[in-house]
């Protein structure tokens, strides 16, 4: 390197026996700036810490006026300093004075020189603080001489994150490392949660960055990625792939990326310079989720985070900790943070002692998120690095409401939730005392509540809410977080045990709803350009009838000598529904004559999810016996607005005339033809939608476990029929202005409905 005494790594080799060195933390860091400056041939060497208050302040300098240590303090939306912070990017400038963002400080004395190269001070892509050499000469920074610097910011990073700085802070002005977090996410599964970080992937710690041997070194990460590109070869071989939890596409991606040439060089780049071998692999895996976390190209995103996937498996691999995480026992309170989770993986820990689940993806429709709201446990999705930010033991707060995490939280904060808490708990003895009440309005009509359920895990809820029954049994779930096709056999011991759990009560069976954003994980699917639009559900169903036979076959078996409710899913023509009756009946007769023992009775149900179906509502309610409402589907459909993307899944609300008309429609060709409809989408579980759906004529609705309680406490004081004057003339409204929401909300409230 040009200029530089002995280069990087006769630097990293001084800097640990500093690190070494039995010093105060402010003498290592003198030590260290003066060590920085030498060798970098720079006149002045800095290192500002971010702070809590989000603001950056001078911790040591070589060069700059000492008596601005601990005194200068910037914003991060100030000066070149802030900007390296903010953008945790290099910034190398041969006159720095000529940026339009230099700030001038006049205690530093630093208006005399001209060069200024900036490298931020990286942990987990989070930013801690900044590193600065500067020369009085105008110069041109190498590349050779900014990595040198980013390598020997890892350095320093170690030492802000082990706290040792913390004891130099005035009150108030700590080391950002640890600082609160309030985090945005995506609310998931509705609850709020107390608890202590567990990492469900648990980073691997590299307490060692600095290298003695640099040969020994190369050959380590080199061993270590022949292992990694092995293990995938392996992986990708093996049929099995569901074991691994794994899609093919995403170990082609990693495939590709373990042989890419620019991040090997990064890497062993990293280990020429002084590094170990994990220190260069976290150094590099630093400077991908710093990217990541500002990279708005969602599919750039995508690949940044297949990269520090890898970077990942790398480093088990060089600490010898490639066979995943060693389940530790789980603390009493323990929060969930993850990337991302099978709802297998979710199932696999104690729920018992689970208060949260936080998550950098998850949508509101994926299954971990299915699996949560089942077990109760508050999700939020889509916290961004919440996985590189939390450390194991922080205290978070999960609020699955607004979707919110608050890490490591104030008191204040803490306490606020605290209390939260125990208004919940009040609330939810409130409403187990209304469990064996009937549901039944004030004007006495009633609207039976039913379950939505899909798990074994939800069997429970029956009793405990005292629901009327199940109106909606997702039989996918058990094929989604199965790691094979369950067998006739599995399928029929699950439906049994759900008909053994209702008793009395009716369970309605939804048949596979696969395809769309339901894949399992061992099917070979089809790449859709729309797959919410493409082969799913009955279609699915219809051209694999193999796969629907067996089900229908296992369902017949499980209702022997009861009554069965079964119905099929995205139904857009009658004659769909036609040949996926035709499928029942074949089974039937298939079971008679095998002298199997039948159901008393087989009810036939059809979901009216697809609009097409409300213009054939006399066509299918002559076939069927009975319909449902997928209005997440439905929804979803009429206004074109894709249910998982975030962008566009609340835009429209379904309290406004077109859908409510559309529900309407239902309801009345339901009671037109003397067979029963319910609706079985979200949206039931909301009172006040119950509130419209109850007055368009609806007296049966599936909802969540948690909703039972809310809803039913509405419909008890709810008089329907003045429900009905209000929202019915809204419905012929065509101003098109009506907002049946806001006169809803009024009616509720002057009528004292508990929303
Ligand atoms: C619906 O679409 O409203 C529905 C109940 O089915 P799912 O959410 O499983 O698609
Ligand atoms: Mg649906």
């Amino acid at each position: 390197m040009r200029g530089a005494l002995g280069g990087p790594r006769v630097l990293l080799r001084r800097l640990r026996e500093v690190m070494a060195e039995p010093v105060s933390a402010q003498d290592r860091l003198d030590k260290i700036v003066v060590l920085i400056a030498a060798n970098m041939v720079a006149e002045v060497c800095s290192v500002y810490v971010l702070r809590v208050d989000q603001t950056l302040e001078l911790y040591a300098t070589e060069g700059l006026n000492r008596d601005a240590v601990h005194l200068t303090v910037m914003r991060v939306d100030e000066g070149l300093v802030g900007h390296v912070a903010r953008e945790a990017e290099s910034l190398a400038l041969s006159d720095a004075q000529a940026h339009p963002e230099f700030a001038y400080r006049p205690e530093t004395g630093e208006e005399v020189y001209n060069s200024f190269l900036g490298v931020p001070i990286l942990r987990a892509g989070n930013t801690l603080g900044v590193l600065v050499v500067q020369n009085r000469a105008r110069r041109t920074y190498t590349e050779e001489e900014i990595e040198a610097l980013q390598t020997t910011a890892m350095v320093l990073a170690e030492m802000i994150a082990s706290g040792e700085l913390t004891a130099l802070a005035k009150p108030g002005a700590e080391p950002a490392i640890r600082r609160p977090l309030h985090l945005k996410g995506v609310a998931l599964a509705d609850g709020l949660g107390l608890g202590h970080v567990v990492l469900h992937e648990p980073r691997v710690k590299v307490t060692n960055v600095i290298a003695d041997d640099v040969v020994k070194e190369t050959a380590r990460l080199d061993a270590a990625i022949g292992k990694l590109r092995h293990s995938i070869d392996v992986m990708l071989e093996d049929d099995g792939l569901a074991k691994a939890g794994e899609h093919r596409d995403i170990l082609e991606a990693y495939r590709m990326f373990a042989h890419d040439r620019g991040w090997m060089h990064k890497m062993r780049e990293a280990v020429l310079s002084g590094l170990t071998a994990e220190g260069a692999v976290e150094r590099v895996q630093s400077d991908t989720r710093a990217r990541m976390m500002r990279a708005s190209d969602p599919y750039l995103r995508e690949r940044l985070h297949d990269l520090d996937d890898l970077a990942n498996r790398l480093l088990r691999e060089l600490t010898g900790r490639n066979r995943g995480p060693e389940r530790e026992a789980l603390p009493e309170n323990a929060i969930l943070v993850a990337r991302n989770m099978s709802p297998a993986a979710l199932l696999d820990y104690d729920r018992s002692r689970i208060r949260g689940l936080v998550l950098e993806e998850g949508g509101t429709t994926s299954h971990v998120t299915i699996v949560a709201r089942a077990l109760g446990i508050a999700a939020v999705g889509q916290v961004e690095n919440a996985a590189g930010l939390a450390d194991p033991g922080d205290p978070m707060i999960v609020d699955g409401q607004a979707g919110e995490v608050h890490l490591r939280p104030p008191g204040d904060v803490e306490e606020a939730y605290a209390e939260k808490v125990r208004f919940r708990a009040r609330r939810q003895a409130q409403y187990a005392a209304l469990r064996t009440r009937p549901s039944v309005t004030k004007d006495g009509v009633h609207v039976d509540l039913h379950l939505n359920a899909g798990l074994l895990v939800d069997l429970p809820h029956i009793a405990e809410t005292g629901a009327a029954g199940i109106g909606l049994f997702r039989t996918e779930l058990q094929f989604m977080i199965a790691s094979a096709f369950p067998r006739i056999s599995e399928q029929l011991k699950l439906y049994r045990a759900v008909l053994d759990a209702a008793g009395d009560r009716p369970v309605t069976f939804r048949t596979l709803d696969i395809g769309g954003d339901k894949v399992l994980p061992y099917m070979r699917t089809v790449e859709e350009e729309n797959p919410a639009l493409g082969w799913r559900a009955i279609r699915l169903g219809l051209d694999r009838p193999g796969l629907l036979r067996s089900q229908v076959r296992a369902l017949l078996r499980a209702g022997s000598g009861r009554e069965l409710r079964l119905m099929f899913p995205m139904v857009a023509a009658v004659d769909e529904f036609d040949r996926a009756r035709a499928i029942v009946e074949r089974e039937l007769t298939h079971l008679r004559k095998h002298g199997h023992g039948l159901p008393e009775k087989v009810f036939v149900g059809a979901m009216v999810e697809v609009p097409s179906l409300l213009f054939q509502l006399d066509e299918i309610l002559s076939r069927a016996d009975f319909l449902s409402v997928g209005s997440n589907d439905l929804v979803q459909f009429l206004y074109a607005a894709d249910r998982s993307n975030v962008r566009v899944a609340d835009r429209f609300d379904p309290l406004s005339p077109p859908a409510l008309r559309a529900f309407r429609m239902v309801a009345e060709a339901g009671l037109r033809h003397g067979k029963p409809v319910t609706l079985c989408g979200e949206l039931a579980s909301r009172p006040l939608e119950a509130v419209a759906l109850a007055a368009l004529g609806y007296r049966a609705l599936s909802v969540s476990p948690a909703a039972i309680g809310p809803v039913k406490a509405m419909m008890l004081e709810l008089d329907v029929s003045a429900a009905r004057r209000i929202l019915l003339p809204m419905l012929e409204d065509h101003s098109g202005t009506a907002d049946p929401r806001a006169a809803l909300t009024a009616f509720a409230k002057a009528s004292g409905l508990p929303l």
